[in-house]
């Protein structure tokens, strides 16, 4: 029996258009649907899933925007993640490491200190224990902050080249938006991971739940499953207009009408969907986001050293990470091989983008096969894979951007919600909180 926290009277019968099925649409439509609204998602692509888009090809299960697992702080929303997925779940330790000048370096760095050259780990430490001492609490930017939190030499050696891989940019022109993400050691755990006495961070992700079956796009399969309302996939919305109250919308040949619009799809596409005046349409230009390409690799042997994910900091080499899927789920892969999946972010004009596939894989093969991460001649499958929008990018001027386009959809009637809709570094749960947010609804494993 469903407990609502909502008053459904009020949204019964009301016509809505959700724009794009990725998670934070297909979410919306699953809670809408149950609180009373006549639901409709429109997506773009054959298949619902966004960046959470999985593919099975030869016998191996891929995430083609990146390995996506599932954790959460938010006991709610991760009881909700794992309702949907049922038995069809399997539960891993993590087991991710560093790829650092050669060696593995157990993550997070700050807990994997013991595995650097003495001196190093010695350096890491003494500059860790100094920056806690004389801690700054109002870092102006992330260099500040990484310098002041963990220390400049485990700074210099790892986030600072990392953050600058990933993100394509100087560490000094991000903003403060992401520190809610790293990792806040005790100095006791520091201390014991310079001893080579095992601690842990990050720990709420210590644990990670993952699809038994049918990769990360099963938990879209599965509220696909679940929304009482329809789910148009290959419909790409082209327009959209408010005609005597009603908002029409179209993909060039097919029209929709609906009495309210949530717009999920980027603000870069929603702005030319839109009427949308000079100003708002300047403001999303200012918006920077970064893509990715992903590399899917087939092994004809086993992965042995069972790792789940490893960071990669130099950027010599294109991958910023790659995982071992076929670690995730033994269904991943088929019996007796293995998988890896390396992530690629790019400039969204970087030439990688126009390259051959081919050319891109046996660039990315090479490269691991370099770094001992794989042996080129057990290599049995490849594929690669793009999405335009993976990583919006939080600099110095996007808050107030962001607040200017939001203030104006909204007057004009329409609910911004999602990654690139809203601006926002979020992972899947906080997607799901994001959408039961709007909607009003506190405790979502009710609606289970
Ligand atoms: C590399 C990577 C790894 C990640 N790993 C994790 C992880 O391990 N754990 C975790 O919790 N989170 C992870 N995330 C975050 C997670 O992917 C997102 O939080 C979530 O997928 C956001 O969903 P969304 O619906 O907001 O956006 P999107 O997935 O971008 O969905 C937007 C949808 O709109 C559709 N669309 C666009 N234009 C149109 C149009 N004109 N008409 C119709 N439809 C349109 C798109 O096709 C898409 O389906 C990761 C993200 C990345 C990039």
């Amino acid at each position: 029996m469903v407990k609502m926290n909502v008053n459904t009277a009020k949204h019964e019968g009301v016509r809505l258009g959700i724009l794009g099925g990725g998670l934070s649409g297909m979410a919306y439509a699953y809670f809408s649907s149950r609180i009373g609204f006549n639901t409709t998602v429109l997506e773009k692509n054959v298949a619902p899933g966004g960046l959470m888009r999985s593919i099975f090809e030869e016998g191996f299960t891929f995430d083609t925007g990146g390995s996506h697992v599932i954790f959460s702080k938010d006991t709610d929303v991760l009881s909700f993640m794992l309702s949907l997925l049922g038995n069809n779940r399997v539960e891993n330790k993590r087991n991710t490491a560093i790829l650092y000048k050669g060696r593995l370096v157990k993550y997070p760095f700050e807990n994997g200190l013991s595995d650097l050259p003495f001196l190093e780990n010695l350096s890491c430490l003494l500059h860790f224990l100094y920056a806690r001492m004389w801690r700054k609490r109002n870092a102006g930017n992330l260099r500040e902050f990484f310098y002041s939190s963990l220390g400049r030499a485990i700074s210099e050696k790892y986030l600072i080249p990392y953050n600058e891989k990933i993100w394509k940019m100087s560490i000094d022109d991000m903003s403060l938006g992401f520190i809610g993400r790293i990792p806040n050691p005790s100095v006791m755990d520091v201390v014991k991971a310079s001893l080579g006495i095992g601690s842990e961070g990050y720990v709420h992700q210590l644990f990670f739940h993952y699809p038994r079956k049918g990769g990360i796009q099963a938990l879209i399969e599965s509220l696909r499953d679940r929304v009482q309302g329809d789910v148009l996939t290959g419909f790409e919305v082209k327009r959209v207009e408010k005609e005597s109250g009603e908002w029409v919308v179209s993909n060039g040949s097919v029209e929709k009408v609906f009495d309210r619009i949530v717009c999920t799809i980027p603000l870069h596409d929603a702005a030319r969907i839109f009427d949308v005046p000079q100003d708002v349409k300047r403001d999303v230009e200012r918006l920077r986001f970064n893509s990715l390409v992903t590399v899917a690799i087939g092994l004809e042997e086993l992965n042995v050293k069972g790792l789940s994910w490893m960071y990669i900091p130099d950027r010599d080499i294109h991958p910023h990470r790659v995982s071992f899927p076929s670690n995730f789920s033994p269904e991943n892969a088929p019996e007796g091989r293995s998988s890896i999946l390396a992530e690629i972010t790019v400039k969204p004009d970087d030439p990688l983008l126009k390259t051959s596939s081919d050319e891109v894989a046996s660039i990315v093969v090479d490269e691991l096969d370099r770094l001992k991460i794989l042996s080129k001649d057990k290599v049995i499958f490849k594929n690669v894979f793009q999405h335009k929008y993976a990583y919006p990018i939080l600099d110095s001027n996007y808050q107030e951007c962001v607040e200017r386009i939001r203030v104006f959809f909204n007057r004009m009637g329409v609910e911004l919600v999602g990654r690139f809709a809203e601006f926002k570094y979020i992972n899947m749960d906080d997607a799901i909180r994001n959408v039961a947010n709007h909607l009003g609804i506190q405790r979502i494993s009710e609606y289970s």
